[in-house]
């Protein structure tokens, strides 16, 4: 096996993918060795037995909707959210405009969603039509104390993200691009401030070996953030963290979501409410969708949402999200979230804590 390489992409997730596809489309990849590394699997062979048990069984030694080629992707409806051609502010994409200004981030957005029309993106775009209608929910939120940042989507639908995804990756086989699987990057090879390459093992923790290389980029999302957390503080890495989102993921009957799934498809509103005047928003909406299982690292049970193209459920999922930065008295917002999570499953016995409206106002909790 080469353990040799000119550049290495650590994660499969978008990050990771699309490094790679631009490093091809900038036709660095014809004559260079690049490598690719992801403790999961490839995206055809990704599975959640949660549609036949009807419960999660907690894969090992990773779960298949967090890990594999296309990351926490690759169960995700694939909402794309495009830019307001109208609007001077960017709503969404977290600090994207902070770095690159409002117009370089509205490019790079609508040049990603070429790529993804390129690999059978549905064509159809959310929230463009029925202004009049749109304009309605604007004005009922506004008198509420809430804006509504209108932006159009386009919605991939979970079984065809996985789909596109799978084009994706031959796309990246075909061209030059190494891709190994079920291999954990457990450590970096740093000597001197440069990095010199990195310590690899399976996925099971055996076969321990180092691969060289010039350049390594680290695309290892979510999943990965406390293990880069370890790696900043092992090598004096100076880093910033960003907001940590705290929240819920409410389920309720689509004819209460009616008019902003027909109209919108997902209703981004945001707030600052009293008494703190937090930011809460609402986020990720899947009409007529389904809520998912995530697991992390140490059995950590969080929950996300999807819906598909064709698969229907009755009821609309989002989340409701308070955004907070910790910086002051301590530096860890990641530990800060993750012991949020644990103390959430420690009263769920070890699972998702499920509360039904009156649950939560009778103080009374249920287990997921
Ligand atoms: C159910 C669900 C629905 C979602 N819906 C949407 C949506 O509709 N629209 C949207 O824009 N976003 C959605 N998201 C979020 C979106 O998937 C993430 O924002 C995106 O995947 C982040 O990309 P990333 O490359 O930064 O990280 P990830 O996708 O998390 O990828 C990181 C990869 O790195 C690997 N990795 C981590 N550490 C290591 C290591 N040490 N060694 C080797 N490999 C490692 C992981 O296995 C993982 O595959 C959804 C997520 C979920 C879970």
């Amino acid at each position: 096996m080469n353990n040799n390489y000119d550049l290495i992409i650590v994660g499969a997730g978008p990050s990771g993918v699309f490094t790679a596809y631009e490093l091809i489309e900038l036709g660095i990849a014809k004559d260079k060795k690049i490598l690719i590394i992801e403790q999961g699997k490839a995206v055809d062979k990704r599975y959640c037995p949660v549609e036949k048990t009807g419960k999660c069984v907690k894969c090992k030694p990773y779960c298949n909707i967090t890990s594999g080629f296309s990351g926490s992707g690759a169960f995700s409806d694939g909402k794309l959210t495009l830019p307001n051609k109208d609007s001077d502010t960017i709503e969404v994409g977290g600090n994207l405009d902070k770095y690159l200004g409002v117009q370089e981030t509205k490019n790079l957005m609508f040049y990603t969603d070429e790529i993804y029309l390129k690999f059978g993106a549905d064509k159809s775009v959310e929230g463009l039509e029925h202004l009049d209608k749109i304009k309605e929910i604007a004005d009922r939120a506004k008198e509420n104390g809430i804006t509504l940042a209108n932006c159009p989507i386009r919605h991939l639908g979970t079984e065809k993200s996985h789909e596109l995804y799978k084009k994706l990756q031959d796309y990246l086989l075909e061209n030059n691009i190494d891709i190994m699987f079920e291999t954990n990057v457990k450590d970096l090879i740093i000597k001197d401030n440069k990095v010199l390459g990195v310590i690899i093992e399976n996925s099971n923790g055996s076969d321990e070996m180092e691969i060289l290389s010039k350049y390594v980029v680290l695309g290892i999302g979510r999943k990965g953030a406390n293990w880069l957390s370890e790696m900043c503080a092992k090598y004096s890495i100076k880093n910033h963290a960003g907001v940590v989102d705290v929240g819920v993921r409410y389920e309720l009957p689509d004819s209460i979501m009616k008019d902003i799934n027909e109209y919108l498809y997902e209703g981004k509103f945001i707030a600052h409410l009293p008494p703190y005047k937090d930011k809460v928003r609402t986020f990720c909406q899947n009409p007529s969708g389904f809520v998912a299982n995530e697991v992390y690292d140490n059995n950590l049970n969080l929950v996300n949402g999807h819906s598909y193209k064709d698969k229907k459920s009755t009821n609309t999922n989002l989340a409701i999200l308070a955004s907070h930065h910790f910086s002051d008295p301590f530096k860890e917002p990641i530990k800060y979230g993750i012991n949020i999570g644990e103390n959430a499953n420690q009263l769920g016995k070890g699972n998702v804590l499920v509360q039904r409206l009156g649950d939560i106002l009778n103080r009374k909790a249920y287990m997921g």
